[in-house]
Formats: structure tokens, C-alpha cells, sequence
């Protein structure tokens, strides 16, 4: 078992297999957002009684809220197809042609995961398809040089990212319908655990359950992941249920304490105590006093930490708060007037 994967943003192999099936496929099973999903709703009815292709959409959020599924959602409410790529796999401006040209037609879905990773030459390719569904070819060079226009069908483009401050302001201005998903309340994702335990068919208890969504950092995900973790134990340890002693058990192996915090927020949280006495500290020293990318710490760990009030972000640099003090049992630092 590897525990340091529980908080990972990549898709694992196991949730690769289950995806199909925990993975919500219309607004009604989408847990949560519930300002998003009305909104979503009524654009996806519009665009349906036009008989149009939906304007294009921008999601953006930590890892692991959604992102993804929703673009998959609005496929099947809107009855289209949708082709999955990511800003890194598509290199050149002629992959991006021969996907569009080729693989969609009118109405269909374009999701681009990681889309503030395109390098400009296909970012740039993509401006007069969002606008005009056209795209330009380049052939020859010097005074022969002639460019070729090429119609393309009129396909609405998904772009998902972790922030959209990411984005060039030519990209995010080409979105019509732009959404910032948020991490989900606790008994939100306890309706989530609920399901998925459902669908998985594993059996549990309520205030099982109660444990895990407390831990789970607000985040599907990884929800559904220490779900799978806690049905371990529960398997080898318990009698297959998921009990709050069995998950609490479970927990405590897998090192992720009551607030949902792992050995790396607990090491983060303690470095900026121990060798920056409490802050601020910039996120690049930051990131090489616990040995992580910074765009890790940025991405995926600190949105939470900040949400749940152990971290604040300062013009000058990250803080440890109070809370986060009276969490790991440390006295305030130094700079403990900050707070
Ligand atoms: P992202 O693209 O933002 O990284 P995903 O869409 O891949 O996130 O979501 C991760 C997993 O969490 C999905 O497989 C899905 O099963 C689950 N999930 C996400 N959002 C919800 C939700 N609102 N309700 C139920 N399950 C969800």
C-alpha cells in the first residue's frame, strides 16, 4: 500500500477502474455546487432549445472537485460527443487541427485538461477556433508563403485548470461561461462517501462514514480514495464494515490526522515554525525546505491548508496561524505578533 498516493492529484490505477461507475453522469447525481449546477442547468437548456452549440466553459479548482466530471456531465445532458486531451499532450497546432477537423463534429465537447500548460504556438491556433471556428494553416515560407483557412465544426471547448490566474487573459476573455469550484462542505461529502460506498458496495455505518468526510480535505477524490483505504482494513481487520473505530484505525496508519492533514502538511506547517519562525516565508524557500515542487505546493497542498485556517497568504510571504499552533502542539514562533 502506498500511503503517500492518498493526497496525490493524479488518477491512480484503481480509481482508473471504478471511474466508469462512481463517476456522476448528469447534474442530479453531481454532488454539491449547488450555485454551479443551477447556473449549468439553465445554459445547457438554452443552448439546447437554440439548437447551438454551448458557449465555451473554463472550470478551475484544486485538484480532484470535479473538473473532469463535469465536462462528461455536460456532454451527456447536452447528448454530444466529447474528446479528452490535455494542455501538455498537445504539442503542435496540427494535433489540435486534426482532433477538431477530424474527430468532432457540430455541438461536440473539446475538453482540455491542464489547459494553461499549451504552449502559445497551439494556444494561439486555438483563439480563431473559440471565436470563429477557423483555423489557419501556415504553408510555404518567404514571398510563397500562402496561409490556408480551414472551417471547422462548431464544437464548444471545456478547459479545466488549477487557477485560472494560470491562464493568458487572451484565453480566459475566449470563455463565455467561466466557474471556480470550491471545496465541498463536510456533509457534502459525506452524501458523496454515501454513494460511492453504495456503488462499490461496501457497507458502512453513518458515523463511519462521519469520520472519513472529516478527513477527506473537502475533496472528492480523495474522498473516494480513503474510502477504498478504510474498506481495506475494514476487510482485514473488522468484519468488512466500515465502523468509526475501523476508519479512525485506518487513519492512523495511513499516518492523516483528525483535520485531514498528511506527514507533508504536517512537515510544511512545522518548517515554516521551526526555520522561519512562524513566517512570512516565500513559497519557493518554502518548497525547498520540505523538498516538493513549488507548483505542487501551490496547486495541491496549499488551497487547503489556507481554506481550513492553518496557512494565510500575505503580500510577504505564507504565515502559520494559531490554529494551526494549537494543531500541531507547538508554541507560537517568534514572530507570533503577526498573527
Ligand atoms: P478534477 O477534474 O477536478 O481533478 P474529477 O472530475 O476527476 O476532478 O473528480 C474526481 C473524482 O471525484 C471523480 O471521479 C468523481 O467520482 C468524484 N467527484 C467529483 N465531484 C463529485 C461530485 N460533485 N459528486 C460526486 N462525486 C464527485
Amino acid at each position: 500500500m502506498k500511503e503517500e498516493n492518498v493526497f496525490s492529484p493524479q488518477t491512480d490505477q484503481e480509481e482508473l477502474r471504478d471511474e466508469r461507475s462512481l463517476r456522476p453522469k448528469n447534474l442530479g447525481e453531481f454532488i454539491g455546487q449547488e450555485k454551479l449546477k443551477e447556473n449549468l442547468g439553465v445554459f445547457i437548456e438554452a443552448a439546447k432549445g437554440r439548437k447551438e452549440q454551448l458557449d465555451h466553459c473554463l472550470f478551475y479548482s484544486p485538484p480532484g472537485l470535479g473538473k473532469t466530471t463535469l465536462a462528461h456531465i455536460l456532454a451527456n445532458e447536452l447528448g454530444v460527443n466529447i474528446k479528452i486531451t490535455s494542455g501538455p499532450v498537445l504539442t503542435k497546432p496540427g494535433d489540435l487541427a486534426a482532433m477538431v477537423t477530424t474527430e468532432l463534429s457540430d455541438g461536440d465537447i473539446l475538453f482540455i485538461d491542464e489547459i494553461h500548460r499549451l504552449n502559445t504556438a497551439v494556444e494561439e491556433a486555438l483563439y480563431p477556433v473559440m471565436e470563429d471556428f477557423l483555423f489557419f494553416i501556415n504553408t510555404g515560407k518567404g514571398p510563397g508563403a500562402t496561409t490556408l483557412k480551414i472551417q471547422t465544426p462548431k464544437i464548444t471547448l471545456v478547459g479545466a485548470t488549477t487557477r485560472s490566474g494560470l491562464l493568458t487573459g487572451p484565453l480566459r476573455d475566449r470563455f463565455g461561461i467561466i466557474f471556480n469550484l470550491g471545496f465541498y462542505e463536510t456533509p457534502e461529502i459525506e452524501k458523496i462517501l454515501r454513494r460511492s460506498a453504495g456503488i462499490l458496495g461496501v457497507e458502512a455505518d453513518k458515523a463511519g462514514l462521519e469520520e472519513i468526510a472529516g478527513r477527506a480535505r473537502g475533496t472528492p477524490r480523495i474522498a473516494n480514495r480513503l474510502l477504498r483505504r478504510v474498506r481495506d482494513f475494514a476487510q482485514v481487520r473488522g468484519k468488512g464494515v466500515i465502523t468509526p473505530e475501523i476508519a479512525v484505525n485506518a487513519m492512523t496508519s495511513l499516518e492523516i490526522d483528525a483535520e485531514g492533514l498528511d506527514q507533508l502538511d504536517r512537515a510544511l506547517l512545522l518548517a515554516i515554525a521551526e526555520k522561519f519562525s512562524g513566517g512570512p516565508v516565500g513559497i519557493d524557500n518554502l518548497a525547498v525546505a520540505v523538498g516538493e515542487e513549488t507548483d505542487t505546493l501551490t496547486d495541491v497542498i496549499e488551497p487547503y491548508l489556507i481554506k481550513a485556517g492553518f496557512l494565510q497568504r500575505t503580500p510577504r510571504g505564507r504565515i502559520l496561524t494559531e490554529k494551526a499552533c494549537r494543531h500541531l502542539k507547538i508554541k507560537k514562533p517568534k514572530n507570533a505578533d503577526l498573527f
